[in-house]
């Protein structure tokens, strides 16, 4: 197991995509899991009222524990909400909090509402200052949707990643997130850009999948991560003994490849 390349800055990614049930959550969670077991240092930031991110990495997240909620909507600090992963030394979370689900109309009359999350990680990874403080990765997990907290994702990060579902539909929606990418990139942050590609929940037995695969590459070409996450139940029943699949079962087919494909993210580096 070689240790991953630390990159030369922080790097923010953004997990979105506007569908439900695509892999947004875990995508973010094995992938932080997977870097941080080899020994980088990774933030998490929940930003799903569901909270279903906190879950998998075993980080409380009841109503009224300190969460991404208190930053967003109360300019709470990084530091005064964030947890440590119960196993994992370098993996950090912020939770999300059912009290979320309400942050989406009460941000709306907040000054400087779309960069809340950017001014607090900005401010966050100042901490300490030094080389070793510095975080490697900061992940958000986004809502299936597009409205205030997708945004603050956008405005905070700089690399946006897009778990697609090798299924039916899978493009469909997509030009959607891309016209908000672009809109966002032109009038409130320049340097975001669709860094990478994961095409998840692939069935190799399917020409379906197959296909959608090489629809999805056509499209976003180098982009995509050569790496697809297979379908595998022992992915999905990871969440439910609050572990990531990286922990819970980490020689399964679902571990092995999301650590070739958090492999493939470091080294390959930032697109630019
Ligand atoms: P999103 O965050 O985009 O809504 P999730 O990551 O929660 O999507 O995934 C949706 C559902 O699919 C969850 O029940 C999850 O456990 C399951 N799932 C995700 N990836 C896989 C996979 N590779 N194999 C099997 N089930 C998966
Ligand atoms: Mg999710």
């Amino acid at each position: 197991n070689d240790p991953l390349p630390r990159p030369a800055r922080t790097r923010v990614m953004v997990v979105a995509n506007q569908k439900g049930g695509v892999g947004k959550t875990t995508t973010t969670v094995n992938l932080a899991a997977a870097l941080a077991m080899h020994g980088l240092r990774v933030l998490v930031v929940d930003l799903d009222p569901q909270g279903n991110a906190s879950t998998a990495l075993g980080v409380e997240h009841h109503r009224g524990v300190a969460s991404s909620y208190d930053v967003l909507v109360d300019g709470a600090t990084i530091e005064e909400v964030v947890q440590q992963h119960p196993d994992i030394e370098s993996l950090y979370v912020v939770p999300a909090t059912i009290d979320l689900a309400g942050a989406e109309i009460e941000l709306v009359s907040v000054v400087a509402r779309e960069s809340r999350l950017r001014k607090a990680l900005a401010a966050y990874n100042r901490i300490g200052d030094g080389e070793e403080n510095r975080l490697d990765y900061v992940f958000i997990d986004c809502p299936p949707s597009l409205g205030l907290l997708t945004l603050n994702a956008l405005v905070a990060g700089v690399e946006m990643l897009i778990p697609i579902q090798a299924e039916y539909y899978a493009l469909e929606g997509l030009g959607q997130l891309v016209e908000t990418i672009e809109m966002v990139k032109a009038h409130l942050n320049h340097e975001l850009t669709i860094s990478t590609i994961l095409v998840t929940m692939y069935d190799a037995r399917t020409n379906l999948a197959a296909g959608v695969a090489e629809e999805v590459r056509s499209h976003f070409r180098d982009q995509v991560l050569h790496t697809t996450i297979p379908r595998s139940v022992r992915v999905s029943e990871a969440p439910s003994y609050g572990q990531t699949v990286m922990t819970y079962d980490p020689g399964s087919p679902g571990a092995l490849s999301y650590l070739e494909a958090a492999r493939e993210l470091a080294v390959r580096g930032t697109w630019a």
